[in-house]
C-alpha cells in the first residue's frame, strides 16, 4: 500500500444517481477516473493490471447513502482484497490522505525466494489505525480462508517474481562490468520506473531503497 492522489471535483453523476431510489454510484466517469487516480492497481496488495476489479467502499457504507456516494469512499481494489476486508476493518490508514505516508508508518519486506511470506509491521506501536491496515495487509498476503489462501498464494509468486526483477536491475546497476553510460542510464530509469506508484508492488521496492543508504543516496524516494 501507497498512497494515492484522488483527483477532485467527484463525478457529477454522482449527486444524480445519490437522489435515485437505486442509484449507481459507478456511474459516468467514476470508473475510469478511479482507475487512473489509483494506476488501474489494487489499492491494498498493489497488484497491477487486476481482472477482477472492485469499486470499493473505503468506509462500508452500509446503506448510507452520503457515504455509498461519496466520491471521496470509492476506491479502487482488487475482489481478493475487498473480500478480505469486507466491513471488518473500521479504522484503516486512509492512502488518499497526502498528510500520513503510508512506507513512514509500516515497514514491507519480502526476499525475493520461492515461498518466502512478506512480513508486514509498524514502525511505531500505539496507532490502531496503523495495527489495523497491518492486520488487513496480512490477511490479504497470507489469506483467512482456504480459497484465499490459493489466492494469496498466486499473489505472494507476483510479488515474488516483481522483487526479484527489480533486485536483478540494482545488481546490474551496481555490479555489471563495461556498462556503457547509455547502458546504466537506461537501468537506472528502469529502476525509477519500477519504483513509481503506477509500478506493482511499490511499498516493497520502496523500502528495499530505504534500508540501503547508497540506493537511498542513489534513487531517492519521492512523496506522493
Ligand atoms: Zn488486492
Amino acid at each position: 500500500m501507497i498512497n494515492i492522489t484522488k483527483t477532485q471535483p467527484a463525478p457529477p453523476c454522482l449527486e444524480i444517481e445519490k437522489k435515485k431510489k437505486s442509484g449507481n454510484y459507478r456511474c459516468g466517469t467514476v470508473l475510469p477516473r478511479l482507475k487512473a487516480d489509483f494506476h488501474n492497481k489494487c489499492y491494498i496488495c498493489e497488484n497491477a493490471g487486476i481482472t477482477n476489479i472492485n469499486v470499493e467502499h473505503f468506509r462500508p457504507h452500509q446503506d448510507d447513502i452520503d457515504l455509498k456516494f461519496d466520491w471521496n469512499n470509492l476506491f479502487y481494489a482488487c475482489g481478493h482484497c475487498n473480500n478480505t476486508k469486507s466491513n471488518k476493518y473500521q479504522n484503516l490508514l486512509d492512502c488518499t490522505n497526502l498528510s500520513q505516508q503510508i512506507t513512514d508508518l509500516i515497514q514491507f519486506d519480502i526476499k525475493p525466494f520461492p515461498y518466502e511470506m512478506p512480513k508486514i509491521s509498524a514502525i511505531q506501536k500505539g496507532s490502531i489505525a496503523v495495527d489495523e491496515t497491518v492486520s488487513l495487509l496480512q490477511a490479504v498476503y497470507n489469506g483467512t480462508t482456504q480459497l484465499k489462501q490459493i489466492e494469496s498464494a498466486n499473489l505472494r509468486q507476483k510479488l515474488i517474481v516483481e522483487i526479484a526483477a527489480f533486485g536483478e536491475l540494482l545488481r546490474q546497476y551496481y555490479f555489471k562490468f563495461g556498462l556503457s553510460d547509455k547502458e546504466k542510464e537506461r537501468i537506472s530509469s528502469e529502476i525509477r520506473r519500477k519504483l513509481h506508484p503506477a509500478a506493482a508492488f511499490t511499498a516493497f521496492k520502496v523500502w528495499i531503497i530505504k534500508n540501503n543508504k547508497q540506493f537511498k543516496t542513489d534513487f531517492p524516494i519521492q512523496k506522493y
